[in-house]
């Protein structure tokens, strides 16, 4: 049997790579989005064209009903065997003085709650073991001063998350770890109103360069695989030295 791979936001950026690069190594996938409808068609023909099978589904991880029927979904393709909780989102970037709180409670919306509940799913229905990789920051210890202090101290939840998870769940053959990427080549910068953060950022990070999105997704798919066997509650960085 093939493993079976749940991915929330696979439609861009390391969700992206990771369901090519899962599909690639043999993973039947099942992802969800929000809105981006054309990207996620091309990683589902990607998928499609390894000859593994994929569902793409348009659900919010904030909204457990949606959750629920992403987990549905992924049932169709057999028993779950993977999770990678990557649906993230920041705000604009700046000082904290400037935060708005409709964007603090977004962040702390879909970074925590979104990959509790997905969590949660994956707990209930891994009968037979299984992964979870949760996509965590490098500044959930370098605190994201000026930046965006309130994302910082929620991907540091997310590595707490892990920890505690893979103390509950390894009794039932599930791990849990977390990858933490530094600055990465994704559309999440734009978002956050800095869209040549990348290459602003090159000077200060010791590998002197940005990240790929497939440089996490190797670090996920190690997380999630056989190598990985012994390996529950670590946070792996992928940061370039930062
Ligand atoms: P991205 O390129 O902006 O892609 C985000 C993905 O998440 C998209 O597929 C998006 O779907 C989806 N998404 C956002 N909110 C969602 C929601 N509420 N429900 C379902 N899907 C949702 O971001 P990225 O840079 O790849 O980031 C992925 C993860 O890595 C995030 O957790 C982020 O915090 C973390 N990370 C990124 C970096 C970096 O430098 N890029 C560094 C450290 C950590 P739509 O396209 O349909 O909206």
């Amino acid at each position: 049997m093939a493993p079976v791979t749940v991915i929330t936001g696979g439609s861009r950026g390391i969700g992206a790579a990771t369901a090519r690069r899962l599909a690639h190594q043999g993973h039947d996938i099942a992802f969800c989005y929000r809105r981006d409808h054309h990207s996620a068609r091309q990683v589902l023909a990607d998928i499609h064209a390894t000859g593994r099978r994929g569902i793409a589904l348009a659900v919010d991880t904030t909204d457990p009903d949606q959750v629920t029927g992403l987990f549905d979904a992924a049932a169709d393709l057999g028993d779950l065997t993977g999770l990678v909780n990557n649906a993230g989102v920041t705000s604009p970037i700046g000082p904290i003085t400037d935060l708005r709180v409709d964007d603090l409670r977004t962040v702390v919306e879909v970074n925590l709650v979104g990959y509790v509940l997905c969590a949660q799913q994956a707990a209930r229905r891994m009968n037979t073991g299984g992964a979870v990789v949760n996509v965590s920051s490098a500044a959930a210890t370098l605190g994201g001063p000026g930046e965006y202090i309130h994302y910082a101290a929620v991907k540091a939840a997310t590595d707490t998350l892990t920890i505690g998870l893979a103390k509950e769940l390894a009794p039932r053959g599930i791990r849990v770890n977390a990858v933490a990427p530094g600055i990465i080549r994704t559309d999440i910068h734009a978002v956050s109103g800095m869209p040549d953060r990348p290459e602003r950022a090159a000077d200060r990070i010791p590998l002197g360069r940005a990240g790929d999105a497939t440089e996490v997704a190797g670090a996920i798919a190690f997380l999630l695989g056989p190598d990985a066997s012994y390996t529950t509650g670590a946070v792996l960085r992928v940061a370039g030295g930062l």
